[in-house]
């Protein structure tokens, strides 16, 4: 309970302008893209780290639970304040500190929105690859704290390749810094690899160092429609066993072109499934790899295979794809993203179980994503309003998990488990693991104070 002494503190450490307790800004910061909002108590707008490590601290001695948030696109509740308590929003430090294009690295602070950092490091020649399709309105502190990913993992790897190092305010207030400026380092712990995917439950990221590469020469753009979407999951294993790494190899189901065809007209090919491809490197390069990839997409079955080098063409078709996501709401009211990911050889055994799983059920599902990576967004859609809908999605959703697990893969790529993954974490961990997870937990954050009631089932998981 945030008591009226409590809120002078507050405003005294982050200054009056900065703490807000009014019910519309708290509604504001209630709630993330999985739309299930709990009002917080407060939340406020710190300017520096020390700030944080204050409110951190009298978190602690009164006891109240503090929330770190970026800009609250999380798919998984991260940010969502489930017992109240303090939004800590980070929307005023968003400061690039440093490019240093000699060294290949900067420093930023948490509240950075990503395409703002690649815009800036893209005017020097520099490239910093992590693309999660949010990437023009979420924070590099969410992305870190969530180990974001995005079309570009496929050859890039994922946020977490490229945190050099962090400064972070501990739960209990101490501030730390982990990490390196260099290439390499290996004193101690690795605890910039334990921050990045913590999901803001071990400690607030104050300032990240990131590790930059040189902007690729030139891109091309692929798009390759088939008839049937089992040919076009087929297509993207063998493009990996022919050992063609694309930048990107994204998939869309026809469900998903549909209804984002409908909103954006960005002249997707209205067929079964969609490939969006993209290689990158010197012009000589994506010639010949483009050229490999036509050869691999005609030998499944190909519909049309389209090079395109038109800015706006291009732009168009990556602003369709990072609206499909919202756009399925068209087809039902409500909806479940999971993120699963198998190993890329068995992508044609999960999108045809996948849709085997959706007749079983009566529901339609929605598959797109990452399929380079082996990363598909799998939408169940449904009328939460509807209880049998509601039920089936539920059941929907456990068998899409089992699926999974038993083509050896994982239930999140990128989206972290929160609170809407809580209840199924002991379907692919162990009790001994979850068992360490939660020791680390209790020494770094003893009175259980920073983002309470996420990752960690309450009670017995649903499983
Ligand atoms: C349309 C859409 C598309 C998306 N596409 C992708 C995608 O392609 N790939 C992908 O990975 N994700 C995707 N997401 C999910 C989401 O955008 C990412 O998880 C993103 O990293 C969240 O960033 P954010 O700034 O919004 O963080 P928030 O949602 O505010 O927070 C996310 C988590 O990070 C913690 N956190 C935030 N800032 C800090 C900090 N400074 N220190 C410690 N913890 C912190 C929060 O407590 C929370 O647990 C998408 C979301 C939407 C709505």
């Amino acid at each position: 309970m945030i008591t009226e002494s409590l809120k002078t503190e507050l405003k005294r450490i982050v200054g009056v302008k900065n703490a807000s307790f009014s019910k519309e800004d708290l509604l504001c910061y209630s709630y993330d893209a999985t739309n299930s909002p709990v009002l917080p108590e407060a939340v406020v707008f710190p300017g520096s780290a020390e700030e944080i490590s204050l409110i951190l601290k009298m978190a602690n001695s009164i006891g109240f639970p503090v929330i770190p948030r970026g800009a609250g696109t999380g798919f998984s509740g991260g940010s969502v304040p489930v017992e109240g308590g303090v939004v800590i929003s980070t929307e005023r430090m968003k400061k690039i500190i440093e490019i240093d294009a000699d060294n290949l690295i900067a420093v930023v602070e948490p509240g950075l929105v990503t395409w703002d950092f690649q815009q800036e490091v893209e005017k020097l020649g520099l490239f910093y690859p992590p693309d999660p399709s949010s990437l023009k309105f979420s924070t590099i502190g969410g992305n870190i704290a969530e180990c974001a990913g995005g079309p570009r993992a496929v050859k890039y790897g994922v946020t977490r390749d490229y945190v050099l190092g962090l400064e972070a305010a501990l739960p209990t207030g101490e501030i730390i810094d982990t990490g390196v400026r260099t290439a390499k380092g290996v004193v101690g712990y690795d605890l910039t690899r334990l921050l990045t995917g913590s999901e803001g439950t071990l400690g607030v990221i104050t300032k990240a160092i990131l590790r930059l590469i040189p902007l690729p020469e030139s891109i091309r753009t692929i798009l390759v429609t088939f008839a049937d979407i089992r040919d076009a999951a087929k297509t993207v294993s063998d493009i990996i066993k022919a050992k063609i790494i694309p930048s990107t190899l994204e998939i869309m189901d026809s469900v998903s072109i549909r209804c984002v065809e409908e909103y954006a007209k960005a002249g997707l090919p209205l067929e079964a499934a969609v490939l969006l491809i993209e290689v990158d490197g010197s012009p000589e390069s994506t010639g010949k790899e483009a050229g490999r990839i036509e050869k691999v997409c005609l030998e499944n079955k190909a519909l049309e295979v389209v090079a395109s080098s038109d800015k706006k063409e291009i732009k168009d078709l990556w602003n369709a794809r990072r609206a499909i996501s919202a756009s399925l709401f068209r087809i039902k009211p409500n909806k479940i993203n999971e993120d699963i990911v198998v190993p890329r050889s068995s992508i044609p055994e999960l999108i045809s179980g996948v849709q085997e799983i959706g007749k079983r059920r009566g529901l339609l599902i929605a598959s797109f994503g990452h399929a380079g990576d082996g990363n598909i967004h799998v939408n169940v859609m449904y009328d939460k309003k509807d209880p049998g809908e509601d039920d089936a999605a539920q059941s929907a959703v456990r068998d899409v998990f089992d699926l999974t697990l038993r083509l050896k893969g994982t239930i999140s790529g990128e989206h972290g488990v929160g609170i809407t993954k809580a209840g199924y974490l002991n379907m692919e961990l162990s009790p001994a693991a979850i068992e360490a997870m939660k020791r680390i937990k209790n020494v770094l954050d003893p009175k259980g104070i920073l983002n309470p009631g996420k990752i960690f089932p309450k009670s017995a998981a649903p499983h």
